[in-house]
């Protein structure tokens, strides 16, 4: 990342001479309203200092650079905006986009470059909109791993990613290759994930791993957008989702699981997987199993409202996909209700790829129509999702000693929970990417 000595100007000219970010040793942030964690009251008039990558100091009022003898500091004015905590989001693909324009036959004529070349624009939409850390749930070709490190050496602007790589899946399950002769999509193939029977899946978990996977990704159950009239019903037998979670938390991964159908979830919920994405078809007694469990929903709200207009605007879209989406997409509001009023533990996550990338907020917005306070939607793409990564000492809220991953917006969220769809200000691990 290019680093820009900012004592020879201020930061706005400097923001615009960079190609996407500015770093100084010392930053302070003086910010009029902030949001440090979501159990705590706004505070107003606040100074944050930082070093590097974390928060060193917060002191309330707005001090100068003098008064906290760190004459080299560079002040970024905030006195406007309330700041909170970067946002995470647990579900996304950032190598791919839903483009109901694109050329049928992209799987057939591109290389793994292509993914990645096209990933550029989608990672930067993604930490532009606020999201300074995700979970990437699934991509071809271990292209999100290069991806990832690019981002880590600042080569390229993008969120923090924790990655699962290629999917886990029963041959012809979700995230199998579907839609052509049975040779060519083996030619194309499902990828390193592809599995069946207990040692094999013990395989696949494995060479995800060895392929770089920090957290594993199975397709529990049937999906809605794989192009086979299959259902959403459990896919994998109980052995091989037992075999599969054990040996990643053996090798001290986590386990998500993509999961509508409820004996689906039930399953993959009793072989002790971590947390369950979309969750579409819940009731009573799988409730009682998720908090028996201690496991997360990431309900994905945005995914089942994004593909309920696509049926209705496209009509090439292949009918066992779109018959499966007039199945699932009613019963999401329904189940996410139910987990929220019997206080299963939930972390934001939006499947974005299924929608634009950088359309993230959008989420908060179904959260809080379904029931949550606005206060508990940013916990759940704060605090929560730091949680479920594991990242706690270092993510999730704006305390002395966790990343510098902070974000502003014009107006109090807590008040209006739409305005998180207009991020004016983005820091990740003490790096300015948007002024
Ligand atoms: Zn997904």
């Amino acid at each position: 990342m290019k680093k820009i000595n900012l004592k020879i100007g201020t930061l706005s000219v400097l923001v615009s001479l960079c190609t996407f970010s500015v770093s100084a040793d010392t930053l302070l942030i003086h910010a009029g309203k902030m949001l440090v964690g979501v159990e705590q009251a706004v505070k107003q008039q606040q100074t944050i200092v930082i070093k590097n990558d974390k928060i060193t100091a917060i002191e309330a009022g707005y001090l100068t650079k003098e008064q906290l003898n760190l004459t080299d500091a560079t002040i970024i004015d905030l006195k406007n905006q309330m700041v909170l905590p970067g946002l995470i989001d647990m579900h996304v693909h950032l190598t791919f986009e839903r483009d109901t324009k694109r050329n049928p036959h992209q799987w057939l004529t591109e290389y793994e470059a292509d993914d990645a070349l096209r990933s550029l624009k989608y990672l930067k939409r993604t930490v532009d909109a606020g999201f300074t850390s995700v979970r990437d749930l699934g991509s071809r070709y271990q292209v999100i791993f290069p991806l990832k490190r690019a981002i880590e050496r600042g080569d390229i602007p993008g969120p923090r990613i924790f990655a699962a790589g290629d999917m886990i899946t029963p041959t012809g399950g979700h995230a199998d290759m579907h839609g052509y002769r049975r040779d060519v999509s083996q030619a194309i193939g499902g990828g390193l994930g592809v599995c069946n029977g207990a040692d094999d899946c013990t395989r696949a978990v494995r060479d995800v791993i060895k392929s770089g996977a920090d957290v594993i990704k199975i397709t529990a159950t049937g999906g809605v957008l794989s192009n086979t009239a299959a259902g959403v019903n459990q896919q994998f037998t109980d052995d091989e989702l037992t075999a599969i979670v054990n040996t990643a938390h053996h090798l001290g991964r986590p386990v998500t699981a993509h999961a509508h159908g409820t004996e689906g979830i039930k399953a993959a919920l009793r072989a002790g997987v971590d947390s369950i994405e979309h969750g579409s078809f819940l009731d009573i007694d799988t409730v009682k199993l998720f908090k028996k469990q201690d496991a997360y929903l990431i309900p994905t709200l945005l995914a089942g409202a994004t593909v309920k207009q696509e049926v209705l605007e496209n009509p090439n879209m292949p009918k066992a996909i779109a018959d499966k989406v007039e199945f699932v997409a009613p019963k999401m509001e329904a189940s996410f209700k139910l987990a929220l009023k019997n206080k299963v533990k939930i972390a934001f996550g939006t499947d974005s790829g299924v929608s634009k990338h950088g359309d993230n907020a959008k989420e908060f917005e179904l959260l809080v129509n379904y029931g949550m306070t606005p206060k508990e939607a940013i916990k759940s793409a704060t605090v929560e999702a730091a949680k479920l990564l594991g990242q706690s000492e270092h993510l999730g809220d704006l305390s002395v000693g966790k990343q510098a991953d902070i974000i502003s917006v014009n107006m109090n969220v807590l008040d209006n929970i739409s305005e998180l769809r207009n991020v004016r200000f983005v820091m990740k691990g003490g790096d300015v990417l948007k002024q």
